[in-house]
């Protein structure tokens, strides 16, 4: 498909961008949070994120809805925007989740490619392998060559005016992520999820994400919109957009709420340890934490997942402001502070930046990093 991305404006390496989604005849303006919606189990309902979040995107598992008694039917025959009554970009994922997790599934890429077509889905996925972090170089490889001949297929189909991704394995290992990215970059596809990344942000391994995400990036041409699998809570949105990263999607804002846990920019607390909500969005000014703690298990989750959302759109349009502003890597910089580990993420980001021109083809224009924290906090460990 031609060119569908379109740069409007550059802080470091993140940017304001534009993602022409032409078969839903909506233009998404990126950097973009996609809630993932549960089919069976929507906590806030698509409708709701369309009219009180402004949500243009948003992404759910074509997987989960080929393997449904009760919503293969009806989706087959309504089509996903009805079915979910939403009416702006919907993408869908493969079952590589459930590949990953359970390892198998019991549709082959191509049939799950044909599903998300019939069923109306705007960005489509094939199943790629989502090779997780530390595992031998022979299994990275191998496991990428699959994947890569998967996007080879997918390019194959007739697709019509769908988008499809092309997601960009290697696990841990720098060179085969940016061979990964380069073979994708190539492959005709038109979207670029990093994935197999969950596993690192699980466990606070924010230097060796700033790594893999860097390399499939110098792979990838400039332009290509990068979207980072999995990447759902607020607090490193602003290190992950400075990689230049354009989508994020979120099921954290459900999940998290489940369990009673209040998402802010820089932490995670737990419901039953506030006494104040830091935050001003509808749910916390109309209520306290002792009144939300008082509520049945549904409503409470429904609010926390409101809350949740509201913190994560609300750190979204932070960023875009500090992108025009020219001041995003301050941002990133405030909220690195808020755990060592971020702090490791933006020292490597740093690191990465005097690299960034010289791998990618066209000049960048790059605003200038700062090299040195700004009370002299030291960027080397
Ligand atoms: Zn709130």
């Amino acid at each position: 498909m031609a060119d569908v991305f379109e740069v409007d404006r550059y802080d470091a390496a993140g940017r304001l961008g534009e993602l022409e989604v032409p078969r839903a005849g909506v233009t998404v303006e990126t950097p973009a949070l996609l809630p993932v919606i549960n089919p069976h189990l929507q906590t806030v309902t698509p409708a709701e994120l369309e009219s009180e979040f402004g949500a243009e995107i948003l992404i759910t598992n074509s997987y989960v809805l080929y393997g449904s008694e009760d919503l293969r039917e009806p989706v087959e025959q309504q089509g996903l925007h009805e079915l979910l009554d939403f009416s702006g970009a919907i993408v869908t994922d493969s079952g590589s989740f459930q590949l990953a997790e359970y390892g198998e599934i019991d549709v082959t890429s191509e049939e799950i490619l044909d599903f998300q077509y019939d069923i109306g889905s705007d960005i489509a996925t094939p199943v790629d392998i989502p090779t997780p972090p530390d595992v031998s170089r022979e299994q990275a490889e191998s496991e990428l060559a699959t994947t890569e001949d998967r996007l080879a297929a997918a390019a194959e189909v007739d697709t019509g005016d769908m988008l499809v991704n092309a997601p960009v394995q290697g696990s841990t290992y720098p060179d085969l992520r940016e061979q990964a990215g380069a073979h994708a970059a190539q492959s005709g596809l038109d979207v670029f999820p990093v994935g197999a990344v969950v596993p690192m942000m699980n466990e606070y391994r924010y230097a060796d994400l700033v790594d893999v995400v860097s390399a499939a990036k110098r792979g990838l041409s400039e332009s290509a919109p990068v979207h980072l699998f999995g990447a759902g809570h607020p607090m490193m949105f602003a290190l992950a957009v400075a990689l230049g990263c354009d989508l994020f999607d979120s099921a954290a804002y459900a999940i998290y709420a489940r369990d009673d846990r209040y998402m802010t920019v820089r932490t995670t607390e737990h419901l039953e340890d506030l006494a104040y909500f830091p935050c001003s969005c509808s749910v916390c000014s109309a209520h306290t934490p002792a009144e939300l703690r008082s509520l049945n298990g549904d409503e409470r989750e429904r609010l926390l997942a409101e809350h949740n959302l509201h913190v994560s759109y609300g750190e979204l349009r932070t960023i875009k402001q500090a992108i025009r502003r020219g001041s995003l890597m301050e941002l990133v910089e405030a909220r690195a502070r808020s755990h060592p580990a971020m702090l490791d993420g933006y020292r490597a980001l740093l690191d990465h930046a005097d690299r960034f021109d010289e791998c990618w083809n066209v000049q960048p224009p790059f605003g200038p990093f700062p090299t040195e924290l700004a009370d002299g906090y030291p960027l080397t460990a």
